[in-house]
């Protein structure tokens, strides 16, 4: 059984001084991921591990370094979802959890599985998921923002991961801050199943990222990997999905999606997107900010 994952650090504008950065977080996202899974680990502890990198990272709006919402505060939402049993587990509006990929993950055997605020708090610190207090996520550059109102010309970069583990289950996780300036208790796609992920160890499995309000209509996730059936490649799949939010809805977007065989693909329609994948047959991970990036890099390969 092959072993692969693809992490994704949203959809969004890269600034020219955070492309490093960017490259350099999923990186670092996959490589945590990659070790798990080449150790023997589960595609969900694979995930865990991944996002929780993104999570620690203030260059991503997950965890520490959220963007602000309307009160000047750090709000998120997670979910993790498995495809053998179709497991999930997600928390919305939570503050003062330091990894709420983590209490997602946690949720996944329990019932309830979606929890919100206080109650998903009180979850959290029930279950030995580490807490902080709420400042604790409030990143400097976030605040300085916040601070001076400036325009946002990069869109929140919320992170997501898909992993494939030896048994060949697929596991898909999400982790946002939301957007900037929602108003308190906004919850959007990324703690709702269908929407900001997705996984079926028949199909695939799917994180997205971009307009909560766009990407809940169009049921993105789940649109993507029913684009899956038939054997079609996940990157035809991913632009698929992203073509029917686009003809039905305003909004950007993207989504990245790995199918049973290992085979990754991605898409979206904001300016950048970054991306980082490493597979049984990659030497070593790359990384993405630009999809043309790794088509000029085939074509490089494929003309040596
Ligand atoms: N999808 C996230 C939300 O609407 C934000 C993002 O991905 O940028 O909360």
């Amino acid at each position: 059984m092959t072993l692969a994952i693809i992490v994704h650090g949203g959809a969004k504008t890269v600034p020219g001084e955070k492309v490093e950065a960017n490259h350099a977080g999923c990186l670092a996202a996959v490589e945590a991921g990659w070790t798990v899974l080449r150790a023997g680990g589960s595609a969900g502890e694979a995930v865990e591990a991944a996002i929780r990198v993104l999570e620690s990272d203030q260059t991503f709006n997950a965890g520490f370094g959220s963007t602000l919402n309307s009160e000047g505060g750090v709000e998120v939402d997670a979910a993790m979802m498995e495809g053998e049993k179709l497991s999930w587990g997600a928390v919305a509006a939570v503050q003062g959890v330091l990894h709420p990929i983590s209490a997602a993950r946690k949720l996944m055997d329990d019932k309830p599985r979606l929890l919100v605020a206080q109650s998903a708090e009180r979850f959290a610190a029930d279950h030995g998921i580490e807490m902080c207090a709420k400042e604790d996520l409030i990143s400097e550059e976030q605040q300085q923002e916040w601070e001076e109102e400036k325009e946002v010309v990069d869109r929140p970069n919320t992170v997501g991961c898909v992993a494939l583990d030896a048994k060949g289950i697929l596991v898909a996780g999400t982790s946002t801050g939301g957007t900037t300036g929602q108003p308190q208790g906004r919850v959007g796609d990324t703690a709702l199943v269908g929407c900001g992920l997705y996984a079926d160890n028949h199909l695939g499995a799917c994180s997205t990222t971009g307009d909560g309000e766009s990407i809940i209509p169009v049921v993105l996730a789940k649109t993507a990997i029913d684009f899956l059936k038939g054997d079609t490649h996940p990157d035809d799949a991913a632009r698929m999905a992203i073509n029917s939010l686009v003809e039905r809805v305003e909004g950007e977007a993207g989504c990245i999606v790995l199918d049973p065989q290992g085979r990754v693909g991605w898409a979206y329609n904001s300016s950048d997107m970054v991306v980082g994948y490493m597979t049984a047959e990659m030497d070593q991970p790359v990384t993405f900010i630009k999809k043309e990036e790794e088509q000029k890099k085939e074509e490089q390969l494929q003309s040596v």
